[in-house]
C-alpha cells in the first residue's frame, strides 16, 4: 500500500498565509516592512538557487529582503564586517548568512559569523542564546526545517506526544535541534549518526523517521517499521545518471533527469512509499516549510524587536505559549 504524502507545499502556503496579515500588522504599526538581510558568499549554484527562492518568497509576503553578495575570494573578516552592519541596521529586523560558506574562510568561519549575529535577528536559529533557550523549550528562534517539520506533522495529523522518533543526523541546523523539538512534543527520542551500530534496527523503533544525512536514497525500506511516518529532509543535487537509474527506473523522475541533466534527489529510498504510513517527499516535502519558516521568523523576530523598542514587555512570552499550543 502506498504511504500517505505529507504535503509540505500544501503546509507551507497554509503558513504563509498566516504570516501576511502579520506582516501588513507590522508594516501599518512600525510604518515599514520587517526586513531580511541575505548574505551569499561565493557561486555555489545550489546557494544561489536557495537564495533565489529566498528572495521571491519573502518579496512575495511583502517583507523586506536584501542580498549582499561577497565574492568567493572574500576574506572571513569582510563577512563579518557585513554582519557587523546588518546587526546595526534599523531597517533588518533578521539576517541570513547562507551555508556553506567557501572552505577557505577557515574550518570555524561559520561559527564565528553565526556567534556574532545579533540573536534577536538570528532567524536561522544558530545563535548559542537561541539554541539554548531552544534546550529550556523558551525558544523564539528556532531553525527553520526542523521547525517546519514540527508544522508539517502537527497539521498532518500526526500524533507526536508519546511516539517513538528516531532522527538520523545530528547537525547543528536540523538533526539536534529536530531532536529537541520533538522530544519537547513528548516523543521519546533516539538521534542516530554515522556511529551508530546497526542503524536499520535503530531506525526500525521509529514511529517516526527523520533523514537528514544527505545521502540519495540511502534510507531503504530495511531501516522502517510498516506504517510508520517518515519525513526525508535530504537534498542531493544528483548529475550522476547510474544513481537516477538505480532510484528511479521506469518513472517520470528519470524522465525530468534527462530534460534537465540533474534530479534534487532525498535520503529516502522509493521503496519505502511500500512500507510507510505517511512519507514526505522530495522535492515538495520539508524544502518549501524551511522557507515559509523563513518568513515566519522575520516577523517574529520584527515584532520582538519592535515590542523591544517601545518598552513593552511579556509579548515574547506570549508569543511562545501561542506556538506550542498550535504545534501540541
Ligand atoms: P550535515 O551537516 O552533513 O550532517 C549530516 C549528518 O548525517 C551527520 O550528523 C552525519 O553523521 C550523518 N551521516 C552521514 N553519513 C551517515 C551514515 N552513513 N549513516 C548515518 N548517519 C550519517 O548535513 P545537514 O546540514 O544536516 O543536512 C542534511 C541533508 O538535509 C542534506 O542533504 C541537506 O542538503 C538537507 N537539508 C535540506 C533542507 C531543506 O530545506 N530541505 C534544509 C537543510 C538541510 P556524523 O555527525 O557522525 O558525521
Amino acid at each position: 500500500m502506498a504511504a500517505r504524502v505529507l504535503d509540505g507545499a500544501a503546509v507551507a502556503q497554509q503558513i504563509r498565509s498566516e504570516v501576511a496579515p502579520a506582516v501588513a500588522a507590522f508594516t501599518a504599526r512600525a510604518g515599514r516592512p520587517p526586513g531580511l538581510g541575505i548574505v551569499l558568499v561565493g557561486e555555489d549554484p545550489a546557494s544561489e538557487i536557495y537564495v533565489r527562492n529566498k528572495l521571491k518568497s519573502a518579496a512575495e509576503a511583502g517583507l523586506r529582503a536584501d542580498l549582499r553578495r561577497l565574492s568567493a575570494a572574500a576574506r572571513l573578516e569582510d563577512l563579518l564586517a557585513v554582519v557587523e552592519q546588518l546587526n546595526h541596521s534599523e531597517a533588518h529586523d533578521g539576517i541570513l548568512v547562507q551555508s556553506p560558506l567557501p572552505a577557505a574562510m577557515g574550518a570555524d568561519a561559520e561559527r564565528r559569523v553565526f556567534d556574532l549575529i545579533r540573536a534577536d535577528k538570528d532567524v536561522d536559529g544558530l545563535h548559542p542564546i537561541n539554541v539554548g533557550r531552544l534546550v529550556q523549550d523558551r525558544a523564539t528562534l528556532v531553525a527553520c526545517t526542523p521547525s517546519g517539520i514540527i508544522e508539517l506533522l502537527a497539521r498532518s495529523d500526526v500524533s507526536i506526544a508519546g511516539a517513538r522518533a528516531v532522527v538520523v543526523g545530528r547537525s547543528d541546523i536540523v538533526g539536534k535541534p529536530m531532536a529537541l523539538l520533538l522530544m519537547h512534543r513528548h516523543a521519546t527520542v533516539t538521534i542516530c549518526h554515522s556511529r551508530t551500530r546497526d542503524l536499520p534496527a535503530a531506525a526500525r523503533t521509529a514511529d517516526i523517521l527523520v533523514s537528514a544525512v544527505g545521502r540519495p536514497g540511502f534510507l531503504t525500506r530495511d531501516f522502517v517499521k510498516p506504517g510508520a511516518c517518515v519525513v526525508d529532509v535530504g537534498t542531493t543535487q544528483v548529475t550522476d545518471r547510474t544513481t537516477v537509474e538505480r532510484l528511479f527506473a521506469g518513472t517520470k523522475r528519470l524522465e525530468t533527469f534527462e530534460k534537465r541533466g540533474a534530479l534534487v534527489v532525498g535520503d529516502v529510498h522509493p521503496e519505502v512509499a511500500d512500507v510507510a504510513g505517511a512519507l514526505s517527499p522530495v522535492p515538495g516535502g520539508v524544502g518549501p516549510l524551511t522557507i515559509a519558516m523563513l518568513l515566519k521568523n522575520t516577523v517574529a523576530a520584527a515584532d520582538s524587536r519592535y515590542a523591544v523598542s517601545r518598552g513593552w514587555d511579556g509579548q515574547e512570552r506570549r508569543r511562545g505559549h501561542e506556538r506550542r499550543a498550535l504545534v501540541r
